[in-house]
């Protein structure tokens, strides 16, 4: 490159050509990866914090690419956000959720709800009561066994409208929690208007538990707040067994986090739903 970067030909570099040929290259492995959805989900466990009983299961997306292997969701999320192909991709993540739902139960299990993550882009660009209306039809799931998350940012963002989404996926009996709870900027009026369900609290609020008094007491605010509003708690990202009895001593309801199970393939949650305590 000659003009490294400062100059005022950086436009013409051929690294930024490059980077733009990788960019249109990756676009088109994603839509294709779409076409013939390539994506798995794995399942991470949410657990009562006090018992360890299984009560739901996050569905995590990753791209099973035929070369590179299972790719996580931060490589390829923000890139379908950009392109506008997580509508598709959303949809293909709703729909695998529930035909696993079906599955499970037609193998018998006792089932437990699967929550699914949302992108603002999706909840604004595409009819989100339509796509999970419809993939609840198509494998008769109960809407009850369905939680969709939101993050808050996202909440935040437009309030009316979304006001006026989450009232509509509502009406169709699915739980929405807010996820990444504590690094938005949701005021407790604005969370009480949207009658939400469940409180996901950041999992860099977990960590701070094991910082001292402050880390607890931010925590300790959170719950009774959560609980002021008639919503659920669930810590996220939790590690330790340190980390877990502060939180029960806080009251918070649920956790989730490696030191209870990291995600995992279908075929071993399966086998969660079967235990009576995962601690
Ligand atoms: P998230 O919704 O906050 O999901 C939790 C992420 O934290 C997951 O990463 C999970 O593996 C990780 N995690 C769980 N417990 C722990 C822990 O104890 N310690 C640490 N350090 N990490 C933990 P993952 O699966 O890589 O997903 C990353 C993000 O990608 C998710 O964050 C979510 O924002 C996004 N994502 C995943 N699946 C989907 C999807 O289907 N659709 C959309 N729109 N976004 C998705
Ligand atoms: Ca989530
Ligand atoms: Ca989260
Ligand atoms: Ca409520």
């Amino acid at each position: 490159a000659k003009n490294n970067g400062k100059g005022r030909y950086a436009f013409y570099t051929p690294a930024l050509t490059e980077q733009i040929v990788h960019r249109i290259r990756n676009e088109y492995a994603l839509r294709r990866a779409i076409e013939v959805n390539e994506f798995v989900l794995h399942f991470q466990p949410r657990v009562n914090a006090v018992s360890g009983e299984l009560l739901s299961m996050e569905a995590l997306v990753r791209w099973n690419h035929p070369e590179r292997g299972m790719v996580p969701p931060l490589e390829f999320i923000g890139l379908a956000e950009d392109t506008g192909l997580i509508v598709e991709l959303g949809k293909l993540v709703i729909d695998q959720a529930c035909m696993q739902l079906a599955a499970w139960q037609a193998q018998g299990l006792p089932v437990v709800p699967l929550s699914v993550n949302v992108s603002p882009v999706q909840f604004a660009r595409c009819d989100l009561k339509a796509v999970i209306a419809e993939s609840l039809a198509r494998h008769r799931i109960d809407p009850l066994l369905l939680e969709v998350e939101v993050t808050e940012s996202c909440m935040m963002q437009d309030s009316e409208k979304v006001a006026q989404e989450i009232a509509s996926l509502k009406s169709l009996g699915v739980r929405i929690s807010v996820d990444d709870f504590g690094t938005g900027y949701s005021s407790l009026s604005q969370l009480q208007r949207l009658d939400l369900d469940v409180l996901k609290v950041d999992r860099a609020f977990t960590q701070a538990l094991n910082t001292g008094r402050q880390g607890e007491a931010f925590f300790m605010t959170i719950v009774s707040m959560a609980h002021i509003l008639d919503m659920q708690v669930v810590a996220e990202g939790v590690e330790t067994r340190e980390q877990l009895a502060i939180l029960q001593s806080l009251g918070c309801n649920e956790a989730q986090g490696y030191y209870i199970s990291k995600p995992v393939p279908a075929s071993l949650a399966a086998t969660f739903m079967l235990k009576r305590s995962l601690f």
